[in-house]
């Protein structure tokens, strides 16, 4: 692996690059499938069912990613001229293209995180605009769980959900690795999610399932997000295909726990070196590095057949189902010779 290049190093660059199962393969293969825009695809609803019972809700709507799942659940409790209220780093109004303003009319107004990466509940408050003319209309709070990797548990939202509910908000949540919170938390998906009227889960992270994610919430917003998703182009047909990889991605999630515990030995082969400057949580680590060493880090790792996500001064690296314990014996190795 010290040559570098080949396609089979080590990616670290996102829990997304993940190749499925050979046990997805053969459920994909031998999926039962119908027109899903009918309703009539078996698998699709069944992992809709699963998934929607996981999480406490009522039910689920199975989109073909988790960006065209917050943008349907925003579509669906806002109307055009609304407002949602959102953290400035979070994906659905940082990293989605602007959907929800571009395709909605919906406004978002985003409030700054704090160390943890939550916004302030006495913010959410402030934000929520008087009934005037002259002001959007504040209808929802879109928070985020796992963000960067950071798990929050029903306790820490408390004060959220609260100030929301009683401005009259609707509740997203975009847990889009949802399970990575629960496992790393020990606590519930369903007692996280409770909060919410509605929660994205993304197949595709660390579920290591190719395609999809599933958006869940009361009956009535999955209806409206149902219409949605069709208005967007999302409507699929024979989609127990990529449904029958999800439901066997929902079988096992204790691997989870697997991957925070090598980015933990990660994040370690790291901190001799760079001290405060490595922050891990669930299966992510981040290098917070100075100057230019953002980008000689990331050659030399390179080099070495080690990819790793760059932004700025930060380095990210993320642990995932094909992320062996003998990758991560040969960082251990490696890093050491970075810096020699
Ligand atoms: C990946 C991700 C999304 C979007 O998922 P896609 O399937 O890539 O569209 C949304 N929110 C968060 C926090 C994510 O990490």
């Amino acid at each position: 692996m010290t040559s570098g290049e080949e396609a089979t190093g080590v990616d670290l660059r996102s829990d997304t690059v993940t190749q499925p199962t050979a046990a997805m393969r053969a459920a994909m293969a031998e999926a039962e499938v119908g027109d899903d825009v009918y309703r009539e695809d078996p698998t699709v609803i069944d992992l809709e069912r699963q998934v929607a019972r996981r999480l406490g809700k009522e039910a689920g709507l199975f989109v073909s990613s988790g960006t065209q799942g917050n943008l349907v659940a925003v579509l669906s409790h806002c109307q055009r001229g609304d407002e949602y209220v959102t953290g400035s780093n979070y994906h659905v109004y940082a990293h989605e293209g602007g959907g929800a303003a571009v395709l909605g009319g919906v406004t978002p107004w985003p409030l700054p995180l704090d160390d943890r990466g939550l916004p302030d509940a006495a913010e959410v408050t402030a934000a929520v605009k008087p009934v005037r003319d002259h002001c959007a209309r504040t209808r929802l709070l879109c928070l985020e769980n796992t963000f960067q990797g950071r798990p929050f548990s029903s306790k820490d939202l408390a004060p959220l959900v609260r100030a929301a509910r009683q401005q009259g908000l609707q509740l997203h949540l975009d847990g889009s690795r949802l399970f990575n919170a629960a496992v790393a938390l020990s606590e519930d998906v369903a007692s996280i999610a409770a909060g919410f009227d509605s929660v994205t889960l993304c197949l595709s992270k660390g579920l290591a399932a190719p395609v999809g994610a599933v958006l869940c919430a009361s009956e009535s917003v999955v209806q409206q997000a149902r219409r949605w998703r069709k208005v967007l182009g999302g409507g699929m047909r024979q989609a127990g295909v990529l449904a029958a990889a999800g439901l066997v991605a929902m079988e096992d999630v204790g691997h989870l726990q697997e991957d925070h515990h090598k980015a933990l030995r990660l994040a370690q082969c790291f901190t001799p070196y760079l001290g405060a400057a490595v922050t891990c949580h669930t299966n992510m680590v981040f290098l917070d590095l100075a100057g230019d060493c953002r980008e000689q880090l990331q050659e030399q790792l390179r080099a070495n057949g080690v990819r790793v996500g760059g932004y700025g001064r930060q380095l990210r690296l993320v642990t995932h189902q094909d992320i062996s314990w003998e990758d991560i014996a040969y960082i251990e190795a490696l890093v050491p010779e970075l810096w020699a």
